[in-house]
């Protein structure tokens, strides 16, 4: 059940007056329960009882932490249709959809449950000691890591079940000992609650500190900007735009002490397209790449926004095909009504720059659904323009005509970081990419031939993040085990008593 409260550990609480509803954007109406923002004094309170919290579940196991990464799937899995429901009415996503994103954060928390109980993940290092070394001798180093401590979580409006309350920051976050503070996402506040009172119940069940989970209501920025400036805080991750992002990276850099803000934000997702696949499997790609822009409504950080390939009639003709299959796709509903409204504005702003051509005819679309946009645009219009590399975030994309190759790279060598970038091209010109792969890797942090971005698989060899700003440290993945390294800090001990030491260093 809904009861609009903040979750601070495990007490419901809700002191402020400030009182907001989430959206159903398919009936474009509120939603009949309330959420109320949390105050200040909340704030504080959540943040002392984390970092209390923090002194006893940094000691607790790896098996204890898998057990309790475990309870907490199983406590979502058993909120059951509710969480569904009310999934779906305040994101307008379908039923499908809601049903595919939980299946994927349970076995996101349930992996790193697994890899909790294996004794392999932690990349401890042991030099023994060399007495007799001359000329001096050398003492006995072990390393190990460690926690950094508490973590704020902030989840984006598109992906409420996954990168969300219990997404994979939360969960790569508690696996490695830090307790987390949720800034619940307005748009799905409902969803978030649900989701909490399942962390919760399994935080009890387990024997967790109180405190090692709260969830925030916020219905703007100030809550989240007050976690970030909060001195018991450590560590941020956030998923959201890169405007939102880089706000809190720099909020949490001008700190007396900065702390880490791990964020993973938006991008362009470039895609190059060679003029032998297109010769080839042109109208193949235009029918991929039309469902590819769309799903989801377009409402993913890998959908595909630029495609680039050297002006010819088989380019115009995919280009065309691309326009011709978006619009026989049934439009769709946006999470909502800002976020259409920031749709259709970033989008007229791209469509409106000179020499920006539309291919496809506005769609008489209901109101919060999104009516599927290509557009196309010279290579040196391209380059000359700022404007035209900004995230639209929905189902748009914008073709650009090469004059040739060289100056495509001189366009992907000038592109910001990007979170994947795509090579469609034809078995027989692999030899012919080197230059390609080369100049696109640099940009990227993932690198796709003959597929599509969308679609982000949690294995160990996923690397979801990119350059700035894809996201704000290359360095890190947000997406599969290895996400864990972003909560932990390595940490030396010389000449130490075994006594002393920690298990794994023994
Ligand atoms: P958003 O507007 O940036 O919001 C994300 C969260 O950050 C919200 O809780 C929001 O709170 C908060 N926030 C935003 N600006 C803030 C500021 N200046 N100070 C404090 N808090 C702030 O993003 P969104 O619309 O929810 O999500 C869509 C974006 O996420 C797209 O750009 C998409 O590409 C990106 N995304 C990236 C990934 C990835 O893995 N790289 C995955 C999914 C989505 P308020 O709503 O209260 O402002």
């Amino acid at each position: 059940m809904i009861t609009g409260k903040n979750y601070i550990g495990n007490k419901l609480s809700a002191q402020g007056s400030i009182k907001y509803s989430t959206i159903n954007p398919v009936l474009n109406l509120e939603n009949n329960w309330k959420s109320t923002e949390a105050t200040a004094e909340e704030i504080a309170e959540a943040t002392a009882l984390s970092s209390r919290a923090f002194k006893d579940f940094r000691k607790t196991t790896p098996d204890q932490r898998a057990t309790f990464l475990e309870a907490i799937a199983d406590e979502i899995e058993r909120l059951g249709s509710e969480l569904i429901e009310i999934y779906c009415l305040e994101s307008g996503l379908p039923q499908g959809r809601a049903e595919g994103e939980r299946g994927r954060t349970l076995f996101q928390l349930r992996s790193f449950a697994e890899m909790l109980r294996k004794d392999d993940w932690q990349e401890t290092a042991i030099d023994f000691a060399i007495p007799d070394r001359q000329p001096i001798p050398k003492s006995d180093i072990r390393k190990t890591y460690i926690p950094l401590g508490t973590v704020v979580v902030f989840g984006s409006s598109n992906f409420p079940l996954a990168y969300s309350t219990a997404g994979g920051d939360t969960a790569s976050a508690l696996a490695m000992g830090c307790p987390v503070i949720v800034k619940s996402h307005p748009m799905h506040a409902g969803t978030g609650e649900l989701v909490a009172s399942a962390i919760v119940k399994a935080a009890e069940m387990t024997n967790m500190p109180n405190g090692v989970f709260s969830n925030l209501n916020s219905k703007g920025i100030e809550v989240g900007v007050q976690l970030v400036k909060d001195s018991k805080v450590k560590a941020v991750g956030f998923t959201g735009s890169i405007k939102g992002g880089r706000a809190l990276y720099d909020i949490a850099n001008q700190r007396p002490e900065p702390i880490p803000v791990f964020a993973e934000m938006g991008s362009i997702n470039p895609v190059i397209i060679t003029q032998k696949a297109l010769e080839e499997k042109g109208s193949q790609w235009a029918k991929t790449y039309a469902d590819s822009i769309t799903l989801g409504t377009g409402q993913f950080c890998t959908n595909p926004g630029l495609i680039l390939g050297v002006q010819s009639p088989e380019l115009d003709a995919f280009t065309s095909e691309l326009a011709s299959n978006i619009v026989d796709i049934d439009s769709m509903c946006m999470l909502h009504p800002s976020i259409k409204g920031a749709y259709d504005l970033n989008k007229s702003n791209v469509l409106n720059q000179a020499g920006v051509e539309t291919l496809t005819t506005p769609l008489n679309v209901e109101v919060n659904y999104a009516d599927q946009t290509v557009a196309k645009v010279d290579g040196k219009v391209f380059l000359a323009n700022p404007a035209l590399h900004q995230e639209v975030f929905g189902p748009f994309s914008v073709v650009v005509q090469c004059e040739n190759k060289s100056e495509m790279m001189e366009i992907i060598e000038g592109l910001e970081g990007q979170l994947t970038g795509t090579i469609i091209a034809e078995e027989s010109e692999i030899n012919d990419l080197t230059d390609l792969v080369d100049e696109l890797q640099q940009r990227v942090g993932r690198i796709i031939f003959n597929g599509v971005p969308t679609g982000v698989e949690v294995c160990n060899s996923m690397n979801h993040g990119g350059p700035y700003p894809a996201s704000s440290d290359s360095r890190f993945t947000a997406v599969g085990l290895d996400s864990v390294k972003r909560w932990i800090r390595p940490i030396s001990y010389q000449n130490f008593p075994s006594e002393l030491l920690p298990k794994e260093l023994k």
